[in-house]
């Protein structure tokens, strides 16, 4: 879809204009210079005279305006520039979606949000805006659909009972990550970095050689820094793709290096591939008391496990789940993907069906997304996807099914390229919670970030913006290598560099 713009009063907000247009069309080139080679026309004019921001979207065919949409927000002469920015951005944004949902008659659920986390985004509002008046807002300035923003609002306030000190819980705690980059073979939409257990991308030993070394040294810091750890997720790859023996070393090791574990309030091992679970990873789990394990189905349709490369078995996701009831792990999590090719309104019941029998305390549904790096993505055309009506009616299933089976949501997030334009929503049994899921994705804490592809998020202390009264995070990203043969030969460097930024985010000063 080529789509032409013709800006008026400004020449900005490419990104903006592009992230709406692409809400509607799954191929879309942004058009600045030739009308005549387009498929639709716009032309967006932009007033801002300091005191009123307004926005005009037209689509036009020649000369004549087909449809039309504005909207003016007052500014006050002494708010900040970033303040006018963002409002200038919306403006934009509200009469552009409009325009666009006229025209293609598609509703979009998140109106003019494109964020991977609105429910941050209602925390924020929270703190100097009633409930009432964010609705209101999310309503009616950001076109938010009533079912969204119930949702938000429910997860919002979920959250604040779940982690009673959620505000402070940054300030004396971080949670840790722990990446293991293997996998038994590699899914065809997964991005994670996950490399075959049995392939020649620098040997498993080296690595965990190198964890073992950055678990005491991160661990060395969190007591220097006088920091407890709030939860600690083991993910990647599959972990439970390690043999027992390596992963009650790394656990030994964590309860060597970490401050008191005693105090952790959530240890989870994302098991995730029902082919890496055997009884003897079991018995590690439960001997370090983990709290929490997902065994991801993604599908009980053994076609489409095949289809997306997990080779292995819907019986094997069954027995593996038993298993682990029977030996005593108490708090399963099962990760399902809605829209997996091939798959319709029936295999998702039939999904759900499956699921039914086993009641997993909680559940991840995410919707399918088609992210760049996947295999899924560079051979698109070989896999059939379904319409984005049924994507809609099976989301809808999803949220009838969870509440008949009394899960609640309680965190959720947005990815680019996602179907549908949905979510991914966390739902579990009340109590249930993760609280990993949780912290990692509403920002409100250090994660320090362990292992291959591990992304530690560093939060450097707020700053209360004067004008608007909302605090201003500065988070910093430090990835590790993704590729296990570059951390094994890098892992000591990467090592030091976190430990300088860490250092710079708690005001701690070496002599
Ligand atoms: S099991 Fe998970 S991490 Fe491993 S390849 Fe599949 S999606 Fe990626």
């Amino acid at each position: 879809m080529n789509i032409y713009v013709e800006r008026a009063g400004f020449d900005s907000f490419q990104t903006e204009i592009f992230n709406i247009c692409k809400l509607f069309f799954e191929q879309v080139e942004m058009n600045y210079e030739s009308p005549e080679q387009s498929d639709i026309q716009l032309h967006i004019e932009l007033r801002n005279d300091g005191i009123q921001a307004r926005a005009a979207t037209m689509l036009r065919a020649g000369e004549e305006t087909r449809l039309q949409s504005v909207f003016e927000k007052q500014l006050t002469p002494d708010s900040p520039p970033d303040m006018r920015k963002r409002t200038l951005k919306r403006v934009i944004s509200y009469t552009l979606l409009e325009v666009l949902q006229k025209h293609t008659g598609l509703e979009q659920p998140w109106g003019i949000l494109t964020g991977v986390r609105p429910t941050k985004l209602v925390h924020l509002l929270r703190t100097t805006r009633t409930t009432e008046q964010v609705e209101q807002l999310l309503r009616e300035e950001y076109l938010v659909t009533e079912p969204k923003i119930r949702l938000l609002i429910d997860i919002a306030d979920r959250q604040l009972n779940v982690i009673p000190d959620f505000f402070e819980v940054g300030k004396k705690e971080v949670s840790v990550y722990i990446g293991i980059p293997f996998c038994p073979t590699k899914c065809a939409y997964c991005t994670f970095p996950a490399y075959d257990i049995r392939g020649q991308n620098g040997s498993v030993e080296a690595f965990l050689e190198g964890l073992h070394y950055e678990i005491r040294e991160m661990g060395r810091w969190m007591r220097m820094a006088g920091l407890q750890i709030t939860t600690i997720y083991w993910g990647g790859g599959t972990p439970t793709s390690i043999e027992a023996e390596q992963m009650d070393a790394l656990f030994q090791t964590m309860q060597e290096s970490f401050p008191d574990l005693t105090r952790v309030r959530e240890l989870t091992v994302e098991a995730g591939r029902p082919d890496t679970i055997t009884p003897d990873k079991i018995e590690v789990m439960k001997k370090w008391k983990t709290d929490r394990i997902s065994i991801n189905p993604q599908s009980f349709t053994q076609e489409t496990l095949d289809l997306i490369g997990r080779h292995h078995t819907v019986k094997e996701t069954v027995e593996k789940f038993e298993l682990a009831r029977e030996m005593g792990l108490s708090n399963i999590n099962m990760d399902l993907i809605i829209g997996l090719p091939n798959e319709g309104y029936e295999e998702f019941e039939r999904t759900l069906a499956q699921t039914e029998r086993l009641l997993p305390e909680s559940l991840t549904v995410h919707t399918l997304s088609f992210k760049r790096a996947s295999k899924m993505t560079k051979n698109r055309d070989q896999y059939e996807v379904a319409e984005r009506d049924e994507i809609q009616e099976m989301m809808t299933r999803a949220i009838e099914w969870t509440e008949e089976m009394g899960y609640v949501p309680y965190y959720m997030y947005r990815q680019k390229n996602i179907l549908g334009n949905l979510e991914n929503v966390g739902y579990s049994l009340p109590g249930k919670e993760s609280l990993y899921n949780i912290l990692m994705m509403e920002e409100n804490q250090s994660i320090i970030g362990l292992g291959c592809g591990a992304v530690s998020k560093i939060m450097f202390p707020a700053e209360r913006d004067e004008a608007t009264g909302e605090e201003k995070q500065h988070i910093e990203r430090f990835p590790n290598p993704k590729e296990p043969s570059v951390y094994n030969e890098s892992y000591k460097e990467y090592i030091a560099k976190k430990i300088k930024l860490l250092d710079e985010a708690y005001g701690l000063v070496r002599s």
